[in-house]
């Protein structure tokens, strides 16, 4: 399982020599219904033959990004669309394009199975017959006959094609409907929880059938379900919020093994299975745990970067900033495994309530983790520019009183997260002003210094990123008693409630 991060996602999985060729690629995605933001710059790649899977809970916007790509949500009154969707390159909101015609390139699958009230026959008949795809009565039964293999549905309906589409099993429905969107000869085919409605058998064949499909099409699946993403998809889009799918369309992962996920729905459960579920549990506890601990592990070292990095800038000490500059990129690569570590676990375990907080927590928190990092690392590079400029010790001291508070609130805040000790957290929320405060007090005094002297400049103007870099870090200690606080009551706190004192930044 391999994570991309933006730079590869920008560049697109096809960008690479050996890599599928991108079919669709959406950039800055935003959509509003009325005043209301259903998506948030969501930005993904989706290749050719393959199945790309769109996975989260309820409400997170994964059937609005569905219907941008073949410009349903045109039909919706309020609905509006920003940013970019190209489809072989062409921009499909062009006004050029004729929706009818994208419609036809790229098909879609609801939910529910919504045959038409016709026969099975005029089912699939009825898309080429209106596109002027087939000019004779033998090219459209052709047609016919072909889309109904295609969709593993002939062998059950060659024998009955005049009766009704809507006589047929739910199952039997689904792939009708695939089939007369086959009928048209898409590039693309949008499914939109398509399983949802069927039982489980019905569910094994259409996912069957998916896999069969994705040599010849482009395949893009909202489920609901992590393990059908896992068994058909391969690649899949996450996302835990509408405003988390940047992040989420980050982590997109590769096939998962054939071993690690049967391809169809087990028969029902052995004694032997019975075991081997109480050992798939053991491991998936020591999982979550170990996820938790690299978490914190992860924390250990980034409190020692940002105290180090303000030592050193109080210190002038060049080789300790050196070192915070190469010790950084330990901090990327543990938040890059813990990112991969979190999501395969959500994807192949499905973890419930409090687990799947705990993993969605670890990821976010590693995430503000690595930012901290980079604050740090920018901090120690300021030092080697510093050493150079006279000391001034009164602002050299306001850094450190305001590097010590900084430091002592990730601390703070880490510690809350090791013990699971939602007071702590909530401390160090409510205390997020105080930060803020001496970032104003700061900003007036490095002004003050800067018009008295013009000679103080270039220190002055280190120190204001200096002190910019070191409010930030709070404002991620503040992120992180946030996360805490989701992680162990389920509840969100919303950031705008924040204790916040006027920013001074200019
Ligand atoms: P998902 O498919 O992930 O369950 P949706 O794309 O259906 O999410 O919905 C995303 C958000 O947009 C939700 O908050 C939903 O209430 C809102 N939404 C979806 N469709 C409409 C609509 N036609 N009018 C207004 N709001 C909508």
């Amino acid at each position: 399982m391999t994570l991309q991060r933006d730079d590869a996602l920008a560049q697109g999985p096809g960008a690479a020599a050996s890599g599928p060729a991108i079919k669709i690629r959406a950039r800055d995605i935003n959509v509003f219904y009325g005043p209301k933001q259903a998506l948030f710059d969501v930005s993904l790649d989706m290749t050719e033959k393959s199945v790309t899977a769109l996975i989260g809970p309820s409400g997170c916007g994964k059937s609005t990004f569905l219907r941008c790509i073949n410009r349903m949500n045109d039909t919706i009154p309020g609905a509006r669309v920003e940013g970019r969707i190209e489809l072989d390159g062409e921009d499909v909101n062009d006004r050029g394009i004729d929706p009818v015609v994208l419609r036809a390139r790229v098909g879609m699958v609801f939910q529910k199975p919504n045959p038409f009230p016709k026969t099975i026959y005029e089912n699939v008949a009825y898309g080429p017959r209106i596109h002027g795809i087939a000019s004779t009565k033998g090219e459209l039964d052709a047609i016919v006959e072909k889309s109904l293999k295609r969709a593993g549905l002939w062998a059950e309906v060659s024998d009955r094609l005049q009766q009704p589409g809507t006589g047929l099993s739910g199952g039997q429905q689904q792939r009708l409907v695939i089939a007369r969107a086959i009928a048209v000869s898409p590039e693309v085919i949008l499914m939109d929880e398509p399983c949802s409605a069927l039982d489980p058998i019905a569910t094994a064949r259409i996912e069957e059938l998916i896999d069969e499909l994705r040599n010849q099409y482009c395949i893009v699946i909202v489920t609901h379900s992590m393990a059908q993403a896992a068994r058909v998809s391969q690649r899949t889009a996450f996302s835990i919020w509408a405003n988390w799918w940047k992040l989420a369309t980050q982590a997109i992962f590769s096939p998962i093994p054939e071993t690690a996920v049967p391809r169809t729905i087990s028969p029902v459960g052995s004694v032997k299975d019975a075991a081997m579920n109480e050992h798939i549990v053991k491991s998936y506890e020591d999982e979550l745990n170990a996820l938790t601990a690299e978490c914190a592990r992860m924390g250990g070292l980034t409190e020692a970067q940002v105290a180090d990095s303000l030592d050193a800038v109080i210190k002038r000490d060049l080789t300790l900033a050196e070192q915070v500059v190469a010790r950084d990129e330990r901090l990327d690569i543990l938040q890059a495994d813990i990112e991969r570590k979190a999501i395969r676990l959500i994807a192949l375990r499905q973890p419930m309530a409090n687990d799947l907080r705990r993993t969605v927590a670890a990821m976010k928190i590693a995430n503000n983790l690595e930012r901290c990092g980079d604050l740090a690392k920018n901090i120690a590079k300021r030092t080697m520019v510093l050493a150079d400029v006279e000391p001034i010790a009164t602002l050299t001291r306001s850094i450190e009183r305001m590097g010590r508070l900084v430091s002592g609130r990730l601390k703070d805040v880490l510690d809350a997260y090791t013990a699971s000790n939602l007071e702590r957290a909530l401390q160090v929320w409510s205390r997020d002003d105080e930060v803020d405060e001496h970032y104003n007090s700061l900003f007036r005094e490095l002004l003050t210094y800067m018009m008295g002297d013009p000679r103080t400049i270039t220190a002055c103007a280190h120190l204001l990123f200096v002190a910019k870099n070191m409010e930030r870090i709070g404002d991620h200690a503040t992120n992180i008693a946030e996360i805490i606080h989701y992680e162990i009551t389920g509840d969100e706190m919303m950031s705008v409630t924040r204790p916040k004192t006027d920013d001074l930044t200019p």
